[in-house]
């Protein structure tokens, strides 16, 4: 299966592709992780990225849209991808539409986590970083966290100034931005399923597999 999740930031996206792709046996393409390793290894098209960005421009879709087809070209995605964080407007979604035809191939589904914007801001404003091992945790929200240790390495944790309820609120403004004709775009082609991303991972894990996999799941 072929399968595109679109969220906004704290949504839980990047969990539920992991559970996804152990039950489909398909890989999660993170266009985060390919992007930076792109960039590290000074690839053509990681030196073109940086090129953008060192001049604090946005990266082209061109650029962000041939890392990941190249990527979707790759052996291990012949029965199957989770594409994770791609694409994010619609300029991307039809060059991924294209490359996907050239290679002779379709998306199968579009899952679009929905979270109400309150809730986010409660999820990030408790999340913490380690300054030593960089585990992301939870705190409790009821204290500032500041002074916690990580559960992992006992090491100082901090807040990522992304998490900041300022930081976040213009985050989730850009993203219903930029999403909003993005989820029309795959609604009129028939490939849009929403799944309300609130509650229990477990809970949300089950919906996901029922939009995915109806027949599957008990
Ligand atoms: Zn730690």
């Amino acid at each position: 299966m072929r399968i595109v999740l679109i969220g906004p930031p704290g949504a839980g996206k990047g969990t539920q592709a992991r559970f996804l792709a152990e039950r489909l046996s398909i890989p999660v393409i993170s266009t985060g992780d390919l992007f930076r390793a792109h960039v590290a290894e000074g690839t053509t098209l990681g030196r073109r990225a940086r090129e953008y960005m060192d001049t604090g421009a946005l990266v082209p879709d061109e650029v962000t849209t041939a890392m990941t087809t190249s990527r979707l070209a790759e052996k291990d995605t012949s029965s199957g991808f989770i594409l994770d964080g791609f694409p994010r407007t619609v300029r991307q979604a039809e060059l991924l539409h294209q490359a996907l035809v050239e290679q002779g191939t379709a998306l199968d589904q579009v899952l679009a986590f929905h979270v109400p914007d309150d809730q986010i801001i409660r999820r990030l404003a408790s999340r913490r970083i380690c300054g030593d091992c960089r585990l992301t945790q939870r705190t409790d929200p009821a204290d500032s966290g500041e002074e916690n240790a990580c559960q992992a390495c006992g090491g100082s944790l901090q807040r990522r100034d992304d998490d900041r309820e300022e930081t976040v609120r213009k985050r989730l403004a850009l993203y219903t931005e930029q999403t909003a004709p993005l989820l029309d775009w795959y609604a009129s082609r028939w490939l849009l399923t929403r799944v309300t991303a609130t509650g229990l991972i477990e809970e949300v894990t089950r919906r996901v597999f029922a939009a995915v996999l109806p027949s599957t799941v008990i």
